[in-house]
């Protein structure tokens, strides 16, 4: 019930969303609790809401200024004593603000990894032990992963060195089961509780095949969604020309986007389909980055990504508005044995084999899309979601012994 209070006295907001109460419970509970919530899904509020019921001052570590000055200046709009120890401040308004925090000044603290390993602010925080310890942003502590920062990996050591150990918890909306390990161990976690929530796109119809001729198969898709916006991802540039010339030809407005071209074209191609000048968007995986654009209706894969995180994430450009929208992947042979190759020029290339075989893993497998994709992040989910081409495969099959047995 408290936090139900400190959620609308002091935030003013109605309800938890989805993933919030329970990581909040795990927190003041005094349990280890990694939170992996999509973007926009509401992390700061989990530890913003355990750090005002703490007696003591709660440490936030983030990566960026910028984020951690957007957060203060939210509290304090708010009335919540919080302030981010910037590298900018002079000697003396850092002194001073640590003093002030002594006296119990702030609530919440936030301050770079960086930051943790000066030795006066550990001499400080040994003085005045946090009561709680929040990781934003927690995957930069993985070497996997694109924001690796190497600050990240002595929280640990400093979380270790207080005098007593805090409440401890991490966020990030990275979803991987190879990043979330990362997190719990790179940051010296105790069997913390993890939370994944938020990853479902309901309105999101999943299909995946693997068609004898590509070409067909993708004009035939295409055929059903004339008109109609969508992207054709391809594993290669000479086969985003491919499907760019092939949609041409069968008369569809197409552009193309991939690191063969210049600059200049490519922003020129983005353009046009963010305007809606051009319809459907063949490209690798170089585009979409940024790219916001609601009336996404369809995503062709013409080949199979690298790992299933490359693909959800390609898959869910369709569809933000909410509309009903159609990702289909098309897989083959060929297309492992690229994946390989690839795999086998990156600089981590067991792991990207490791990504790609759980890649394959799903195109093989029989059975609800959306539950395994959801599975695959961490997500609690079983049963037939009824909206893919795993449950509606089957249910044509059921159908069909229906029809054998009644005629
Ligand atoms: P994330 O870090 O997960 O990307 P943020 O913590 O930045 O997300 O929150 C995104 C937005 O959602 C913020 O504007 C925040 O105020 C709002 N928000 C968070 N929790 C709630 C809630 N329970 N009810 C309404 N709005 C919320
Ligand atoms: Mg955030």
């Amino acid at each position: 019930m408290e936090t139900e209070k400190v959620l609308q006295e002091r935030f003013g907001y109605g309800s938890f969303r989805p993933g919030q109460k329970e990581a909040i419970e795990a927190i003041s509970g005094g349990r280890d609790c990694l939170a992996v919530l999509p973007t926009g899904a509401g992390k700061s509020l989990c530890f913003q809401v355990p750090a005002l019921m703490q007696e003591k001052m709660t440490f936030v570590i983030s990566p960026l200024i910028s984020l951690m000055e957007d957060q203060t200046a939210h509290l304090r709009q708010r009335c919540i004593p919080a302030l981010c120890l910037d590298s900018s401040m002079s000697r003396r308004t850092y002194n001073r603000t640590l003093y002030e925090a002594s006296r119990g000044a702030y609530k919440l603290l936030y301050v770079s990894p960086e930051r943790l390993q000066n030795e006066g602010f550990i001499r400080f925080a040994q003085k005045n032990p946090p009561s709680f310890v929040a990781v934003d942003e927690a995957h930069c502590v993985s070497q996997w992963g694109h924001d690796f920062r190497p600050s990240y990996l002595r929280i640990r050591n400093f979380v270790e060195a207080l005098p007593q150990r805090p409440l401890y918890a991490a966020f990030t909306a990275t979803a991987t089961p190879a990043v979330r390990q990362d997190i719990i161990t790179g940051l010296g976690m105790d069997d913390p509780l993890v939370i994944v929530r938020g990853f479902d796109r309901p309105n999101l119809f999943f299909a995946k095949q693997s068609p004898a001729d590509k070409d067909r198969a993708l004009l035939g898709e295409m055929e059903t969604q004339r008109g109609k916006s969508g992207i054709v991802y391809c594993s290669t540039r000479r086969d985003t020309e491919h499907c760019f010339r092939l949609l041409r030809r069968h008369g569809y407005d197409a552009a193309r986007y991939h690191g063969g071209l210049t600059a200049g074209e490519r922003s020129a191609a983005q353009d046009a389909f963010i305007r809606d000048r051009v319809r459907v968007m063949a490209a690798t995986s170089a585009f979409g980055m940024g790219v916001d654009k609601g009336n996404v209706s369809f995503v062709i894969h013409y080949n199979m990504p690298l790992s299933l995180e490359e693909y959800y994430q390609e898959a869910g450009r369709a569809g933000r508005n909410g509309d009903e929208a159609r990702c289909v992947l098309f897989y083959c042979n060929e297309d492992l044995a690229t994946g390989k190759a690839l795999a086998r020029r990156q600089e981590k290339p067991e792991r990207a084999e490791r990504l790609l075989a759980e890649m394959w893993e799903y195109c093989r497998q029989e059975g609800c899309l959306r539950s395994y994709i959801l599975r695959y992040f961490g997500e609690d989910r079983t049963g037939e979601c009824g909206n893919c081409s795993g449950c509606s495969g089957r249910n044509r099959w059921r159908r069909f012994i229906n029809f054998l047995r009644n005629g």
